[in-house]
């Protein structure tokens, strides 16, 4: 895990109760978690909870973004997909309502604290638009926020989560473009890798944008190295690696 602080031992483990289920596709859900002393929970855009994950022979802890907006009443939200041989995410989808999970936190430093200054490109595949979307809401909520892109990558477009959501703020914001992109699962971070280097590399001399990047594997450090590599400073340059 990239540049992510998980200090799960020096929280106090908290529960949640699965309030809802709800599909997005055959193999990504979200669960809605109320929890259970009734608090709200507190947490930057992009931050993740631990959940404790009770397998026969090990307890496992892994960690699972919130992915819905942050300040709001009710359940927050975790979206997940099956992982091949994952037992943790086998677990996850197997909770029902009513049940309780059990979790620390929320940690992690793949977070925006207040609206970047400047154009900010973000760019997820599938599920790793989890910490996108409650970026996404903080900043569009801002007025006067810079000029933003979102380039989202997934197998399918039902693998394209929020989908939606992400067209309508694009409709309702100027300074905001949404780019779905259906991409087979192999060729994503090549295709990905191309289109950063085109646009942002390439194309100008501007090093100002700011950059946010989630998604699984070594396709992620790939991106990151591209564009400090190209002169984009390193702190404008966030990423988490799944
Ligand atoms: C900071 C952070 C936040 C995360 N947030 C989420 C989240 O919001 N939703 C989510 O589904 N997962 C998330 N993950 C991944 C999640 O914690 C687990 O690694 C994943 O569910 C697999 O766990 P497992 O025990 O089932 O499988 P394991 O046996 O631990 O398998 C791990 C393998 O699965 C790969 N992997 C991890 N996540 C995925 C994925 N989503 N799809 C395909 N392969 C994957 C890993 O690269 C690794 O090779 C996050 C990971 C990190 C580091």
């Amino acid at each position: 895990m990239a540049e992510t602080s998980n200090r799960a031992s020096s929280r106090p483990t908290r529960s949640a109760v699965v309030e809802r289920v709800f599909d997005h596709n055959d193999d990504t859900r979200s669960l809605f978690l109320a929890p259970a002393d009734g608090s709200k929970i507190r947490f930057i855009p992009g931050q993740f909870i631990s959940i404790a994950i009770p397998l026969p022979d090990e307890v496992r802890t892994r960690p699972y973004t919130i992915a819905s907006p942050a300040g709001r009443d009710g359940p927050f939200e975790i979206c997940f997909n099956r992982v091949p041989g994952g037992r943790g995410a086998a677990w996850l989808f197997d909770r029902k309502q009513g049940d309780v999970i059990d979790f620390t936190g929320p940690y992690g430093t793949f977070t925006m604290e207040s609206v970047p200054a400047s154009e900010t490109i973000f760019i997820a595949e599938a599920t790793a638009i989890a910490p996108i979307r409650p970026m996404l809401h903080r900043t569009l909520a801002s007025s006067g926020h810079p000029e933003m892109t979102l380039l989202y990558a997934a197998p399918s477009s039902d693998h394209l989560l929020y989908r939606a959501e992400f067209e309508a703020f694009a409709a309702g914001d100027r300074t905001f473009r949404f780019e779905p992109a259906v991409i087979p699962g192999p060729e994503t971070y090549d295709r990905l890798l191309a289109e950063a280097q085109r646009r942002w590399v390439s194309a100008d001399a501007n090093r100002t944008r700011h950059f946010y990047i989630c998604g699984v594997g070594k396709g992620v450090s790939a991106l990151r190295d591209l564009l400090r590599g190209a002169g984009y400073e390193r702190r404008a340059v966030h990423y988490e690696q799944w």
